[in-house]
């Protein structure tokens, strides 16, 4: 899948692993995997909703549940300098 981020930067999921595609799950989503009893981390379903940040901006980008179409983005607001 791919995107244009707000800022211009084109975001594309397609390489793997990639530094665009976050993996943020509830604490709920999780104790629900973890209930399955003994998983392999290959067994780990993706999270509810898939969620972009823009490696240029830092953008974030929540898309709805299972889905493509994006419902939430966030602006940094502040960050710290490593
Ligand atoms: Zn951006």
């Amino acid at each position: 899948m791919k995107y244009e981020c707000i800022c211009g930067e084109i975001l594309w999921d397609g390489n793997i692993p990639n530094n665009i595609d976050l993996h943020v799950y509830t604490d709920k989503e999780m104790d629900k995997i973890i209930s399955m009893g003994q998983i392999d981390t290959l067994d780990i379903p993706d999270p509810e909703h898939k969620i972009w940040r823009c490696s240029c901006c830092q953008r974030i980008y929540v898309f709805e549940k299972n889905g493509t179409k994006i419902i939430q983005r966030y602006k940094l607001e502040y960050q710290i300098k490593a």
